[in-house]
C-alpha cells in the first residue's frame, strides 16, 4: 500500500537542513508520496527509511539532471491528466570533421527565443565521431566543455568514449551509443565522471536487459535510445516505452534521447514533433537550424505548460517605452497572452505608457473579472500599494472595455483619477489611441 506523505515524513531525518532542495522534510516526504522526488535526493535518510520506501518511492520515470536542466520524472501518459513536467532539452550535433565548431558554438550559446514571458534556449551540444582517429573527437569534446554547454558524447568507440569522459567530468553529460557489450566498462566510467548513460540495442527487450543489469550493478543514472527506423515506430516505441514504465516495468523507467539523422527541414520537424509530443527527454538535432528549432521550441512550450496555471507575469508596474508622471496608465490582467498582446500594442500605437498588472491567477480579463479577481475596489488598493497614486499627475487610467462595469468602483476607490474604459480587443487599441486620446 502506498505510504502517506505523513507517514513518509516520519522516516525521514526531520531536520529540514533543505539539502534535498525542499524547505522541510514535510515537504520532501509530500514530494515523495507524489513520486515527484526519490529518498536517494537526502543525503541523511536511515537504513530504515531506505528499506521501507527504497524503490516504492522512486518515480516511474527516473528523474535526471543534464547540466542545470531536469529530465524525466513524469508520471502521466496524457497531458490532460494532470500535466508533462520537464521539457525535452534540445541539443545540437557537431561532428568532429566540422569546420567552424567555436562558430557554431557561439550560436549555439546565444540563440535564445523569447516568449510569452520565458527565454527558451537550446539545452546541450552532441559530439559525434564520423572517422576512426579520436585525436579531432576529442578535441572538439574539449571545445565543448570549455564553451559550458552539457555535452552529449557520441563516439565510434567504448575507448573513445572513455577518453573523452573525463573532459565533462560531473557537468551531469551523457555518454551515447552504450550497447550491452559496452555497457559494463562505460558504467564504471560514468561513475567516476558522474555522467548519464544512454544506453542502446536493436530491440526494445535488448534495451530492457541493459537497464536491468546496469541497475543490478548499483547504476542507475540512464537514458534509453529506443532503435525506431521510422516516424511510425518512433512513435510507437516511444508510446509502448513509457506506457511500460508508467505500469512500472523498471526496465523501461528511464525518459529517452532521440538522434534526428535526416537534415531536411521537413524530416526534423516530423521527428522533432513526435518528440515533444511523446515523451523525449532529448532531442538532439543534426545541425544548427534556427527556423526548425524556434518552431519547435514554441511546441515544446504549449505543451510542457500545466494546463491549470497559466503562464503568468509578476504581478506589478510595467514601463511601454519611456513613460514618466504625465503618462497615462493602461490595465490589464496578469495572464502572459494577453500581457504581450496590449504591451504590443500599446508600445505599436506609439505611447509611452504604465501598464497595470494586478494579481488575476494568470486569467483573461472577463474571466478574472467573473471569477472575482478583477474587480474595481482592488485594483484601487494595487494603484497605491505600487506608488502611482503619489507620483502620478497624470491621473487617467484606461481599463479594457470588457470591464466597462468596475469604472464606477475604481473611482470611488481613486479619487482625482479620470478612468476611460477602453476598447475591448488588443487590435483595436491604435485606433483607440487615435481617436481618444490624441
Ligand atoms: S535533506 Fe533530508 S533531512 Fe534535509 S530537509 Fe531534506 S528530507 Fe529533511
Amino acid at each position: 500500500m502506498a505510504l502517506t506523505g505523513l507517514q513518509i515524513q516520519k522516516l525521514l531525518p526531520k531536520t529540514n537542513c533543505k539539502e534535498c532542495g525542499s524547505n522541510t522534510c514535510l515537504a520532501f516526504a509530500m514530494k515523495l508520496a507524489g513520486k515527484k522526488a526519490e529518498l536517494s535526493e537526502c543525503p541523511y535518510a536511515s537504513d530504515e527509511a531506505k528499506a521501507i520506501l527504497g524503490a516504492a518511492s522512486e518515480p516511474p520515470v527516473r528523474l535526471l539532471s543534464l547540466g542545470e536542466a531536469k529530465i524525466g520524472g513524469e508520471l502521466y501518459l496524457y497531458r490532460h491528466e494532470k500535466t508533462f513536467t520537464n521539457q525535452t532539452i534540445f541539443a545540437v550535433n557537431i561532428n568532429d570533421t566540422d569546420d567552424g565548431v567555436q562558430d557554431t558554438l557561439k550560436l549555439i550559446s546565444d540563440y535564445v527565443l523569447e516568449r510569452v514571458g520565458e527565454s527558451l534556449k537550446i539545452g546541450a551540444v552532441a559530439v559525434t565521431q564520423t572517422q576512426d582517429d579520436p585525436g579531432k573527437f576529442i578535441e572538439t569534446v574539449k571545445m565543448v566543455a570549455s564553451a559550458g554547454c552539457p555535452a552529449i558524447i557520441r563516439a565510434k568507440n567504448a575507448d573513445a568514449a572513455k577518453d573523452s569522459a573525463p573532459l565533462i567530468k560531473n557537468t551531469g553529460g551523457i555518454i551515447a551509443g552504450v550497447t550491452a557489450d559496452s555497457a559494463d566498462s562505460l558504467a564504471e566510467t560514468a561513475k567516476d565522471n558522474g555522467l548519464i548513460l544512454a544506453v542502446t540495442g536493436t530491440t526494445i527487450d535488448e534495451i530492457a536487459g541493459i537497464t536491468a543489469k546496469l541497475k543490478e550493478g548499483g547504476f542507475n543514472d540512464i537514458l534509453i535510445s529506443l532503435p525506431a527506423n521510422t516516424l511510425s515506430q518512433s512513435f510507437q516505441f516511444n508510446t509502448v516505452a513509457r506506457r511500460a514504465a508508467l505500469g512500472n516495468v523498471k526496465q523501461m523507467g528511464y525518459t529517452f534521447i532521440r538522434f534526428i539523422d535526416s537534415c531536411d527541414t521537413y524530416d526534423m520537424l516530423r521527428e522533432g514533433t513526435n518528440e515533444v509530443c511523446k515523451y523525449g527527454g532529448v532531442l538532439v538535432f543534426p545541425k544548427l537550424d534556427i527556423a526548425v528549432i524556434s518552431t519547435l521550441m514554441t511546441l515544446r512550450q504549449n505543451i510542457y505548460t500545466d494546463p491549470q496555471k497559466p503562464i503568468q507575469m509578476e504581478p506589478k508596474v510595467y514601463k511601454i517605452g519611456e513613460p514618466d508622471e504625465n503618462s497615462n496608465v493602461w490595465l490589464t490582467t496578469n495572464f502572459s497572452l494577453t500581457y504581450f498582446l496590449v504591451s504590443g500594442e500599446i508600445e505599436g500605437a506609439g505611447q509611452n505608457a504604465w501598464l497595470l498588472i494586478p494579481e488575476c491567477e494568470g486569467l483573461s480579463v472577463l474571466t478574472a473579472w467573473a471569477a472575482g479577481k478583477f474587480g474595481g475596489e482592488m485594483i484601487a488598493k494595487f494603484v497605491k500599494e505600487q506608488g502611482l497614486d503619489d507620483t502620478q499627475k497624470n491621473k487617467t487610467m484606461i481599463i479594457p472595455g470588457y470591464v466597462a462595469q468596475i469604472k464606477g468602483d475604481i473611482e470611488e476607490g481613486l479619487p482625482g483619477w479620470n478612468i476611460l474604459v477602453g476598447c475591448q480587443e488588443a487590435s483595436d487599441i491604435e485606433s483607440f489611441v487615435n481617436s481618444t486620446l490624441k
